[in-house]
């Protein structure tokens, strides 16, 4: 199931209202690594008929988002392709002229009814214990009845006749699945403006563009009865190549409390990730997992390896829950996992995204985070982390600062005396490599003054980055230099929280 024998078209199809949501990520991945899987071709396509919601920053963010992961679309925004505008909003002369034939076919039909008729009828059948729903009232109109609604003032949707019998297709996640006529009834194309309705867009582009597959979200479940409806209408009158895709829907992402992770919870928002220091192997990684599992026991993959296995009939239907935790969890793998270099440009990448550094990093700067990034790869989760755990290394001697909470623990009599020692041991110094400094500091901190290490270097930790907890000290030494390093032991020392 689910294997196709012709070329695979498939697209993701969000409408540029708010912010990006990781549902709507998880969507496009498993397109895209279907896609990709069977050599198909990857759509993006705007769904942007709600003029009044969407906005160009909304699409521009979800155009930075899915070239930040890495998810690159065949036809679309930017890169065109023959079945094009891949904007909504750029077609809607395709859509009057459809919704047109669809009416001329007596496959749609003008509905008058008002609002308030629609909802008394409703209210009626809710109280008659029938489904609430579209009744066909305007469905076989006289002339006469036609005419007096058009001089009462009353202008027409566009309304689509469903058949009066059951709907089945076979799901690629869920199986097969049957909607009976009475839960289908019919529903509206055009509005009475004459603007066209998702329900009649997102189909119609679907049959234009020969999608062949429709892998979306579960919420849109009850509208595939109506569409595949519309596909056999479109193929009547000949729009589209008359084949119906195939359907599979993909399981909620449910959040905090059992609640479907809505636009609103924080971890929702997409594009916090970026500017969270994620990486996007790692973001895509965990939001692989919800639905589908490479393997029993194994969470961690790389794009790559998804692609070669991936299988929209081994997705799981139930709901998914999302747990950032896991998700840190999955990305500082990945962290762990890149080469050195490739870390510290990321890095780099992510330090001037959050402005410590400036857009064109010099040459001391590059090389300062090219050394010192082995020294964070096994601590950092994401990248996040760079600024705090780097930027003692990268500030100005005149804009470093330290603590304030950690300066008043440590930086006491007795740990300003300490950082007196540590600064006089350094001072006489030969040669400044990690081993003499490490040699110099256990001499005279540990065996001549008796210290514990900890009481030993928690001091010269906060004197030299500030923090109490930073990279492994004698390295960090080493890579501050010795004059840097002999000017922070030396500050610190009228820095004390002893006053
Ligand atoms: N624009 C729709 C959405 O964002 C697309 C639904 C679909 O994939 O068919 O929900």
């Amino acid at each position: 199931m689910g294997s196709p024998t012709g070329p695979v078209r498939v697209r993701m199809a969000p409408s540029p209202t708010g912010s990006p949501h990781v549902g709507l990520v998880r969507t496009a991945l498993y397109n895209w690594a279907f896609a990709r899987h069977h050599g198909g071709t990857f759509v993006f396509r705007v769904e942007d008929t709600d003029t009044a919601r969407n906005t160009q920053e909304s699409l521009d963010a979800l155009v930075d988002l899915f070239t930040w992961l890495g998810l690159t679309w065949d036809e679309g925004p930017d890169v065109g392709g023959e079945y094009g505008p891949y904007k909504q909003s750029e077609r809607f002369e395709i859509y009057a002229d459809v919704a047109r034939r669809l009416r001329e076919a007596g496959r749609a039909y003008d509905c008058y009814c008002s609002t308030e008729e629609l909802e008394a009828r409703n209210e009626r059948a809710r109280a008659e214990g029938r489904a609430p729903g579209y009744d066909g009232h305007c469905r076989e109109l006289s002339e006469a009845q036609v005419q007096g609604y058009v001089d009462a003032g009353r202008t027409p949707v566009l309304r689509f006749r469903m058949p009066d019998t059951a709907i089945t297709f076979d799901d690629l996640v869920r199986g097969e699945i049957t909607f009976q006529p009475e839960n289908v009834p019919d529903f509206v194309l055009v509005r009475n403006n004459g603007h066209p309705l998702y329900t009649l867009v997102n189909p119609v582009d679907d049959a234009l563009m020969e999608i062949t597959h429709v892998l979306r979200g579960e919420d849109i479940l009850s509208s595939t009865p109506r569409q595949i409806a519309l596909y056999d209408a479109l193929a009547e009158i000949g729009v589209g190549n008359g084949t119906t895709p195939r359907f599979g829907h993909l399981p909620y992402v449910m959040g905090q409390g059992n609640k479907k992770l809505s636009k609103r919870d924080p971890e929702a928002n997409a594009l916090g990730y970026r500017d969270a220091g994620f990486l996007p192997e790692g973001l895509l990684n965990y939001l692989a997992l919800l639905g589908w599992a490479i393997a029993e026991d194994r969470d961690v993959f790389t794009l790559e390896e998804m692609v070669e296995v991936f299988d929209i009939s081994r997705v799981n239907p139930n709901p998914a829950r999302f747990d950032l935790k896991k998700c840190e969890a999955i990305n500082a793998a990945h962290v762990r996992a890149l080469e050195v270099d490739e870390l510290a440009e990321r890095i780099l990448g992510h330090l001037q995204l959050v402005g410590m550094l400036p857009a064109e990093p010099t040459e001391a700067q590059r090389a300062m985070v090219r050394a010192a990034t082995p020294l964070v790869q096994e601590r950092m989760v994401t990248l996040g982390e760079a600024p705090t755990m780097l930027g003692f290394l990268l500030v100005e001697e005149s804009e470093f600062t330290r603590d304030p909470a950690d300066v008043a623990k440590l930086l006491d009599e007795q740990g300003v005396a300490t950082v007196r020692a540590a600064h006089d041991a350094l001072a006489a110094l030969e040669d400044w490599t990690t081993d003499s400094i490490d040699r110099a500091l256990r001499q005279r901190l540990v065996e001549e003054l008796g210290l514990k290490p900890r009481h030993a270097f928690g001091p010269v930790r906060v004197a030299l980055t500030g923090r109490r907890v930073s990279p492994p000290l004698f390295e960090s030494l080493e890579l501050l230099g010795r004059e840097r390093s002999l000017v922070r032991l030396a500050s610190a020392q009228t820095e004390t929280s002893a006053g």
